[in-house]
């Protein structure tokens, strides 16, 4: 079986290093905080060309403690993509905001910046636009639009380590990116984690303060905050599989380029890169008619596949009530028909052959088109 992905596989192909940077925890005395965690912290800003990097308990908090930091809660508003991991969405809602969907382009997969005005209210306080599988949103227009309306613009990079737009780090891009660390994204400790990253020192500092029970200096609390903290463990872990991102990031391009011409000549839509976008290829998706049959022929053929994702947030238990006056046919089309191959370095070019050789002997259908 070609496995989705085998996070087994790539921690042992390091595990000497990893095994020494625990050992090294252990006998560091610090547990929490200490000097492997701002190690991390700095290589993780300068890796983003940020210049502040806060670490934190995982992508949703991440995503969370941004907007309490900017005091957005109850009464405010927050532009989502109408299709992203559920994490998006959470995020504003336990703030007390409330998530306000735009739909999708339908060749990007992104948040249509175009979508977005008819969206904004005087309650509209910021957007979170999704790098979505790894493709850098269209950053020029929704900045306008932010600029336009005063509002802030924090990325969620969670599926987008290395991902570059006009040639430079995504996250010269939006006021703060948030990232996971979650053990399957791109760079994954072996455990949770999570990270902002920002220009904006006084943010940064609102942050660190917000995961750390809101103290700056002990037994000083300023803000209501909350334990969410990086521990120093998976930091090191961290800057242990940082130098081989890079690497990574370029496997998973080269996957993604022959899934690419593939697809192409079965005419199977993926997502469209535009030109001034470097894709961080976390996931390969593309869209097929009848998904779960083409599903069971891929792993009758050895090959495991899976769905990202395969229900709306809006149409989640949590929100379907709330939510059902909201027409997204562009998200709904993209996770009725999406399909997620496997990628990443676990995968060697013998197993990425069979898997395009098997994809064209089945001859898999692109969807019929949105009507
Ligand atoms: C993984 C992910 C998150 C959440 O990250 P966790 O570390 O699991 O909390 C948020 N948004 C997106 C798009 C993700 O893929």
């Amino acid at each position: 079986m070609i496995p989705f992905l085998d996070l087994k596989k790539i921690n042992c192909d390091i595990k000497s290093q990893l095994i020494q940077a625990a050992s090294d925890e252990i006998q560091s005395g610090y547990y929490i905080g200490g000097p492997s965690l701002s190690n991390f912290e700095e290589k993780w800003a300068e890796y983003c060309n940020s210049s502040f990097c806060v670490g934190v308990g995982n992508g949703l908090d991440a995503l969370k403690l941004s907007l309490l930091a900017l005091g957005i809660g109850e009464d405010d508003e927050v532009i989502v993509p109408g299709h992203t991991f559920i994490a998006t969405w959470l995020a504003v809602s336990q703030c007390g905001a409330t998530p306000v969907p735009v739909d999708i382009r339908l060749d990007t997969f992104n948040l249509d910046p175009d979508q977005i005005l008819s969206s904004i209210t005087s309650r509209t306080k910021a957007v979170i636009p999704v790098h979505l599988y790894g493709l850098p949103c269209d950053m020029d227009k929704i900045n306008n639009i932010a600029l336009a309306f005063n509002l802030y613009v924090i990325a969620d990079s969670a599926q987008a380590h290395g991902a570059l737009y006009k040639n430079s780090s995504i996250d010269n891009f939006s006021y703060a990116s948030a990232w996971s660390f979650y053990p399957g994204k791109n760079l994954g400790c072996l455990g949770d984690g999570g990270a902002i990253t920002t220009n904006d020192g006084d943010f940064a500092s609102k942050l660190k303060s917000l995961g750390n029970y809101g103290s700056l200096k002990k037994y000083v609390h300023i803000d209501l905050g909350c334990n969410s903290r990086l521990d120093p463990i998976q930091a090191a872990f961290l800057a242990c599989k940082l130098q081989y991102l890079n690497a990574h990031l370029r496997i998973r391009n080269s996957v993604a380029r022959e899934y690419s011409k593939t697809l192409k000549t079965l005419n199977i839509p993926i997502q469209l890169i535009p030109p001034n976008c470097k894709h961080a290829y976390h996931l390969f998706v593309c869209l097929v008619n009848d998904r779960d049959k083409a599903l069971n022929l891929l792993l009758q053929n050895r090959i495991q596949c899976l769905v990202h994702y395969p229900i709306l947030p809006s149409k989640q238990k949590i929100y379907r009530n709330e939510y059902s006056q909201y027409f997204l046919p562009n998200a709904e089309y993209v996770s009725k028909h999406c399909l997620s191959l496997p990628i990443g370095p676990h995968l060697n070019s013998i197993q990425v052959a069979h898997i395009c050789d098997t994809i064209l002997r089945l001859n898999l259908l692109p969807p019929d088109p949105l009507s």
